[in-house]
């Protein structure tokens, strides 16, 4: 195996930018089903409202043009963006709109030509999940295509792309992405205690005023029904802050569901999935002592 760069949850947040996000969920049939992602509690919870398996290119776009070109359109969200065929018009129509792209993709479901065509592009951000050994993700999506992608994008003169493994790299990669473009992890989020506790267990519950550390609740996930939720732990839906197909992005901050994250941020009773994420840090201590605490959470 090739040697690779180790890395924790905050060197992981260190090579993504920050900044204010609209993640695209491009579909519900996400096939990849790495064992770490909350997909089937995400697709029951969204098939219960909608059953639209795609984002459709055209409600794309009438969603992106309520977005300012101020904040980032980030392709991930709960599910493989490749897995919609029109997912590199979305990322064409973006990137000429004038708005940061980011990508993060297992290229399942991307074609040579696909890559071709973002070839041509510059991102915010470009990071390829790559297939462990088959611990936590389902090799039989390793095949000869897939491989050439690979291939083709460690050959390819994008500056922003990184490759990260979650766990040990399939053994048909290794040899394939050079030591320094390769970032090794494991499993570390719960997304809010979506996860199987067996895989990443769940944090403890923070009480009272809390933080997020990256202002996550600024880098939101639209779904392909138009549906806004809170950010990328959010599979099951529980903070769902508007539509775009009908609301201006601006609305989304002001109306009660997000005023009532603010509050509860602020120590207010009731729901709020930041207690159980890995990235809330408790406010009523000094920095240092969050450091400390939010540093025990991810261990
Ligand atoms: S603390 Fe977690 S759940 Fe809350 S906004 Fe940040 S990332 Fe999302």
């Amino acid at each position: 195996m090739a040697e690779t760069n180790t890395i924790g949850f905050q060197d992981l947040r260190s090579i993504i930018p920050g900044g204010r996000v609209l993640e695209i969920t491009t579909t519900t049939d996400c096939i990849v089903r790495c064992s770490y992602c909350p997909q089937d509690k995400f697709i029951s919870r969204q098939r219960a409202v909608s059953h639209m398996k795609h984002l459709c290119l055209e409600d794309f776009k009438q969603c992106v043009a309520r977005v300012p070109t101020a904040v980032d359109i980030s392709f991930a969200g709960y599910s493989e963006p490749w897995l919609n065929p029109d997912c590199t018009e979305m990322v064409e129509h973006a990137y000429m709109r004038g708005h940061g792209v980011r990508i993060f993709t297992t290229l399942v479901g991307m074609s040579r030509c696909d890559l071709g065509r973002l070839r041509a592009l510059r991102f915010r951000a470009f990071v390829v999940h790559v297939f462990d050994d088959g611990v936590y993700m389902n090799s039989r999506l390793v095949s000869g295509k897939y491989l050439d992608l690979i291939r083709q994008l460690v050959n390819s003169d994008i500056p922003s792309i990184r490759f990260v493994v979650l766990g040990e790299l399939h053994p048909d990669i290794a040899g394939i992405i050079p030591a320094a473009a390769l970032y090794h992890t494991l499993p570390l989020s719960s997304r809010g205690g979506s996860v199987d506790p067996k895989i990443v267990e769940p944090r403890k519950s923070v009480v009272g005023a809390l933080a997020c550390a990256e202002e996550r609740q600024y880098r939101n996930v639209l779904l392909p029904n138009g549906d806004v939720t809170l950010c990328c732990m959010d599979f099951e839906r529980r903070h769902v802050l508007g539509n775009l197909l009908h609301d201006e992005y601006n609305d989304l901050f002001e109306g009660p569901v997000f005023r009532d994250i603010q509050d509860r941020m602020q120590g207010m009773d009731g729901f709020l999935l930041c207690r159980m994420c890995e990235f809330a840090e408790p406010k009523n201590v000094s920095a240092a002592a969050a450091h400390h605490f939010w540093k025990i959470a991810v261990q």
